[in-house]
């Protein structure tokens, strides 16, 4: 965050290749690199449980859609493919650290989430 530009000196997003002010496209640094490639990969907490995960990355508008049941499905793609992009520049997170953290912690619970949801339905099958 809180990068510039070299061109117009325009404040650039950190996962964005090319400066929107002036359309300069930037030299990224490898740890850049590796923190596009992080924003840009399907979030798979948000395909697994994506109210949860979209809660736990604060992007609370998107939690309230995706409570609507058919809104919902149309949601759950949305956040996979751009749930950590958005929750990175909107989550007023304090650094990439907490960020990171938090994504990685909305993965596992969702995997927690859908284990539970499968047993719960393995259970009621084997009594029904
Ligand atoms: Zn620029």
């Amino acid at each position: 965050m809180g990068k510039t530009c070299t061109q117009c000196q325009a404040e650039i997003a950190a996962w964005n290749e090319k400066c929107g002010g002036c359309g300069y496209t930037l030299v990224l640094e490898p740890d850049e690199v590796v923190q596009q490639r992080r924003l840009r990969a399907p979030a798979l907490g948000a395909l697994l449980f994506t109210q949860g995960w979209c809660f736990g990355a604060r992007l609370y508008g998107w939690f309230l859609l995706s409570l609507i049941p058919m809104v919902g499905i149309i949601v759950l793609p949305i956040m996979v493919l751009f749930g950590r992009r958005w929750a990175w520049k909107a989550g007023g997170w304090a650094d990439r650290k907490e960020f990171e953290d938090r994504m990685r912690l909305l993965d596992a619970l969702s995997i927690i989430w859908i284990s539970l949801l499968v047993a719960g339905w393995y259970l009621l099958r084997l009594r029904g």
